[in-house]
């Protein structure tokens, strides 16, 4: 049974990447189950929560789900800072969106705030015929930058859970 103590928010995590690489779906694949092949985009932030059962305790997490947009960057570090762990989503199928999450990594790493846990998301593996970004170089990149590194599916809901499941893990030891 969770004790008080552990229904305190221990994890406000955010999401940063492009718009369009499935941050919201990825989200909403975590929390609801669910995928949606017409998504809106998300304007300016969107919050959820999601409480999470570990072995030992249970950890809830308070999610920011940022737009990707660029007229919207100004608005990001309101939600990085303070954050415990980010997720910086690209899309396996655009190079570009690789490219813009390179940026926000060089961006967090710059910020003064520390971050416990900085993971970088390939989402869209389900579009393998698509794919402009290999899995060993997104791999390579997150080791050489010390983030953890998951190619996911918000559509099949490969690694989605995974991703959070390991998060609250890196959470729980560093609490
Ligand atoms: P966001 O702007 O980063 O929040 O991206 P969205 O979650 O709004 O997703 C953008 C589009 O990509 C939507 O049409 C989604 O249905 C689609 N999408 C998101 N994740 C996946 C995925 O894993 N596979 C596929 N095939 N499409 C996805
Ligand atoms: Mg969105």
């Amino acid at each position: 049974k969770p004790s008080p103590r552990s229904l305190q928010p221990q994890g406000v995590l955010v999401l940063l990447g492009d718009m369009g690489t499935g941050k919201t779906s990825l989200v909403l694949r975590f929390v609801k189950g669910q995928f949606y092949e017409f998504q809106e985009s998300t304007i300016g932030a969107a919050f959820f929560t999601q409480v999470l059962s570990l072995n030992e305790a249970t950890i809830k997490f308070d999610i920011w789900d940022t737009a990707g947009q660029e007229r919207y960057h100004s608005l990001a570090p309101m939600y990085y800072r303070g954050a415990a762990a980010a997720i910086v989503v690209y899309d396996i199928t655009s190079m570009e969106s690789f490219v813009k999450a390179k940026k926000w990594v060089r961006e967090l790493q710059r910020q003064g705030n520390p971050i416990l846990v900085t993971v970088l998301v390939a989402n869209k593996a389900d579009l393998e015929t698509k794919r402009q970004v290999e899995n060993e170089v997104g791999e390579q990149y997150a080791k050489d930058n010390r983030l953890f590194f998951f190619e996911t599916s918000a559509k099949t809901a490969q690694n989605v859970n995974e991703l959070f499941y390991e998060i609250a893990k890196k959470l729980e030891k560093a609490s």
